[in-house]
């Protein structure tokens, strides 16, 4: 029997910094064959509805879903969420404001820059964000970009570093913990997005003892076989410790044809479809 690849759970639209908004985004991957596919924008499911309402029109299968930054150890790490209540008031709220106090946080740091001489806009910086929270880091690269610094290291040290002229204090982000509990909240599975990129392999799988996290991204554009072969084992090994159940998802993780360590456009990487049908049985579940 031939195994079908007709799904991607894992992209962005312009609902987050993806180059497509949810609209454009389901014509594309329509286009391209996609069946079950999930928008996981940062931080948001704004996109949600309109994907929903023209992806089941183009007779696809529109799983909802987010990407929520997180901090453990001073790394950002990356949960996906899907099946989440999209439209509860209560979760958009809690979303708007996070994002609300970002957006502000950084008209903060440009009028506190541009009192000691430095002028930037907010495009200027936006454009060095490639997804989750505006930072320092933008910042940084936006200065140089304008000449004002030669490094990000000038830049933290003359400017925005704490004490500095640009400093504004940060909210706390969420922590992995935080997170899990936020999609569980509102009805969702908490999966581990693209888990090859922070070295924390062997403490994913207490994320699943303690916290509850139901799976692991394994498939993504950035895994490439041998790390896939290492999240399958890792999967098994966890499965037998706790006796948990575990997603594996994938996906493309597209913003645009432009984007990532290769560019691709959608449709390149794609998931088996038995791995999103399993999601699917275990959203509907945690629905009724
Ligand atoms: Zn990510
Ligand atoms: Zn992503």
């Amino acid at each position: 029997m031939a195994i079908n690849k007709d799904s991607d759970l894992h992209m962005h639209s312009t609902a987050s910094d993806g180059n497509y908004s949810p609209d454009d985004l389901m014509k594309k991957c329509y286009d391209v064959g996609l069946k079950i596919v999930a928008l996981t924008d940062h931080d948001t499911v704004q996109g949600v509805p309109n994907a929903i309402e023209v992806g089941r029109s183009l007779g696809l299968t529109v799983i909802p879903g987010i990407e929520l930054s997180t901090k453990i150890q001073g790394r950002s790490v990356h949960i996906l969420g899907y099946g989440i209540e999209y439209e509860n008031s209560e979760m958009l709220a809690f979303l708007g404001e996070q994002q609300q106090y970002r957006s502000e946080r950084l008209n903060q740091m440009i009028n506190k820059l541009s009192k000691s001489g430095v002028k930037l806009t907010r495009t200027d910086v936006l454009k060095h964000v490639d997804g989750g929270s505006i930072g320092r880091p933008h910042v940084a690269k936006a200065m140089i970009d304008a000449g004002y610094v030669d490094s990000v290291s000038e830049a933290f040290d003359q400017f925005l570093a704490e004490g500095k002229p640009g400093f504004v204090e940060k909210q706390k982000e969420m922590t992995v913990k935080e997170a899990i509990d936020f999609i569980h909240r509102y009805n969702g599975v908490a999966v581990v997005a693209h888990a090859d990129y922070y070295g924390l392999d062997e403490e994913i799988e207490s994320w699943v003892r303690e916290w509850g996290l139901d799976g692991i991204e394994v498939f993504h554009r950035d895994h490439n076989a041998e790390t896939v072969q290492r999240y399958l084992t890792l999967v098994n090994q966890i499965e037998a410790n706790t006796g948990a159940e575990l997603l594996l998802t994938g996906g493309s993780d597209f913003h645009d044809e432009e984007y990532g360590r290769v560019p691709e456009p959608l449709g390149v990487t794609r998931l088996a479809d038995q791995y999103a049908e399993i999601l699917l049985q275990r959203i509907s579940k945690s629905d009724s």
